[in-house]
């Protein structure tokens, strides 16, 4: 079977990496997992290895299905989705997922983790992604990483890199390096739904040399943020913490 580019097909080979996501997600008898982008299944058999309640594995390439349904067919816990990951609709599992272990295609990282973080329900997440969606996820204020997603994870809970992996660790060899991400969510759940928290971040970072004043001059027919704004109009949306953020933002729609 050809790796496909546009499905982000990578596949996991170090044995060393699938021995220490395992461990590190602490699985026991009552967790419920969500794995994004089953594959072959290697990181699949590895969490089915441990005694768990059940594994919602979602893929989205047709051509996987026979040995995929062939492992659920021996592992009683597996239940298979084929589905986009981005549009799937996660309110059907039952029992519903408290925890993602996943090493997820890369092009979909942004969107996809959007839309995981609307189901509050799920409160931690083991993510492989590329070395530079990981840094942005988990920048603090004040970087040049710094981007809305890793704001609103941040107002939710907390991210952290974990561990680098090289290229090599895949098959075929990407052309980028990864690193695996911990997220945790436990508070703020409402910011994920939150369209126009979204939008005002979105607009704020539309320019990142910008400053705030300048991004967001028309935005929700405003012209002139500065009362909004007070001491943080002349800085950069990278600048401010979470926080901030929301206390500008509670300002403005109070
Ligand atoms: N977890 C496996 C595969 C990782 S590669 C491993 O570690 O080896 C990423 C996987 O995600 C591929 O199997 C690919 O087919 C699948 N995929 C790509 N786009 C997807 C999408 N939109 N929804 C669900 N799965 C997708």
């Amino acid at each position: 079977m050809k790796a496909l580019k546009r499905f982000g097909q990578n596949f996991l080979i170090d044995r060393n990496i699938l021995a220490f996501m395992i461990s590190r997600a602490d699985l026991n008898e009552s967790d419920c997992i969500l794995e994004i982008g089953a594959g072959h299944g290697v990181l699949t058999r590895e969490i089915l290895s441990q005694k768990i309640k059940c594994l919602h594995s979602i893929e989205l390439d047709e051509r996987l299905r026979p040995e995929l349904e062939n492992l659920a067919e021996n592992s009683p816990a597996l239940s298979l989705h084929w589905s986009d990951a981005v549009k799937f609709n996660y309110d059907s599992l039952n029992p519903f997922p408290e925890k993602i272990i996943a090493n997820i295609p890369y092009n979909i990282t942004t969107p996809l983790i959007y839309e995981l973080i609307k189901h509050s329900g799920i409160k931690y997440y083991l993510l492989m992604l590329q070395k530079e969606s990981a840094e942005r996820l988990t920048a603090k204020p004040d970087t040049k990483a710094r981007y809305p997603l890793g704001i609103i994870i941040e107002l939710m809970g907390s991210a952290e890199i974990i561990h680098k992996v090289p290229r090599n660790c895949f098959r075929p060899i990407p052309k980028v390096d990864s690193a695996l991400v911990e997220i945790r969510i436990n508070k703020n759940f409402e910011l994920s739904r939150d369209k126009l928290f979204i939008e005002f971040l979105h607009r704020a970072f539309t320019h990142r040399r910008k400053t705030l004043l300048n991004n967001l001059r028309g935005f929700m027919n405003i012209d002139d943020w500065r009362e909004i704004l007070q001491d943080c109009a002349s800085l950069r949306a990278e600048d401010l913490t979470g926080e901030k953020w929301l206390e500008i933002y509670y300002h403005l729609t109070k």
